[in-house]
């Protein structure tokens, strides 16, 4: 059993290649919520949704957020109506959210996803790290703020002074799960919002010391390939880099990979971590998704 520890964009392109290189039945997900919240009504669970549709080919894959070809239907209706949302909510995507909202209301999230992702005709396991909410805060020059209104309403653009985040129970197996699998990879996912809460939860860092863990940065040179991780990184005094990635992993982790244009790193990354690959890591293609998917398959001792 394989099992991917996921945020919202960059796991979710490995997972493209992952699915065609091995059954996907072999896969469980286990899916960042630190960002999970109701809004216009419905349960979000921004990375669940992005994880669900790319298993089941329906992701938009531009925006790694929402339903490829969707309509907004009702998202224009109620700015119409003055209650405009601040999430930008397509149809067939609320579809999903609204059933969400009521199979977790009715049986928890963990069962919701279980049997969104039969619905979806999904056979891997994806299931959210935790079934409570997390209370984020950044903590910015402009004041603190909550992660959407960060990132959607500032745009990511406020310089981050702190972060703060709740800690929250794991899901029910979550850590058997890691222990039972015969490989953990950390995909190149925000290494502060999307895989620390995932680490932070009782039991996991134990866990994958246990276990075989290869983990793929999501910092190439001195920056993230997309979003804000490095805003984040640098306002809790971790050093952009690889380097700062695989020291954050430093204590459980046995294979890092890493990108070409990063080579001059390795010796660096040596002194925390026995094995480093050096590989193309930036996933702008099919192909690129599965030869990534298919090294990290190859590595697994
Ligand atoms: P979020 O929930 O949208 O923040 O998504 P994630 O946490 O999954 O991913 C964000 C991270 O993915 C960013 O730090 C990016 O640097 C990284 N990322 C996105 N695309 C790629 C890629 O093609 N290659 C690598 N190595 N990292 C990527």
């Amino acid at each position: 059993m394989i099992t991917v520890l996921s945020g919202g964009t960059g796991t979710p392109k490995l997972l493209q290649g992952l699915k065609e290189v091995i059954n996907p039945k072999d896969l469980n997900i286990i899916v960042n919520t630190l960002e999970n919240n109701y809004f216009s009504g419905v349960y979000v669970s921004a990375d669940i949704d992005t994880v669900l549709y790319t298993m089941a080919d329906m992701i938009n894959d531009e925006l790694w957020y929402g339903v490829k070809n969707d309509t907004f239907i009702t998202h224009e209706r109620l700015e119409e109506l003055g209650c405009p949302e601040l999430l930008r909510i397509g149809d067939i995507d609320r579809a999903t959210k609204i059933q969400k909202t009521q199979l977790m209301e009715k049986y928890g999230l963990n069962k919701a996803c279980e049997i969104q992702a039969k619905n979806m005709g999904i056979s891997s396991r994806i299931i959210p790290m935790s079934e409570e909410n997390s209370d984020i805060k950044i903590i910015t020059d402009v004041g603190e703020l909550e992660f959407h209104d960060f990132l959607i309403k500032h745009q990511s653009e406020p310089e981050v002074l702190d972060l703060k985040f709740s800690n929250v129970s794991p899901t029910e197996g979550i850590v058997d799960i890691i222990k039972n699998s015969d490989v953990v990879i950390i995909g190149p996912s925000n290494p502060i919002t999307s895989i620390l809460p995932i680490l932070s939860l009782d039991g996991v860092r134990d866990a994958l010391k246990e276990t075989h863990v290869i983990a793929v940065s999501p910092i190439i040179g001195s920056d993230s390939v997309s979003g804000p991780a490095s805003k984040f990184m640098k306002a809790l005094g971790i050093d952009v880099s690889s380097v700062g990635v695989a020291s954050m992993y430093e204590d459980f982790l046995d294979t890092m990979i890493i990108d070409i244009q990063d080579s001059d790193k390795k010796t660096e990354i040596n002194q925390i971590v026995n094995k480093v690959i050096i590989t193309n890591t930036i996933m702008n293609n099919l192909k690129a998704k599965k030869n990534l998917a298919k090294i990290i398959i190859d590595s697994i001792p």
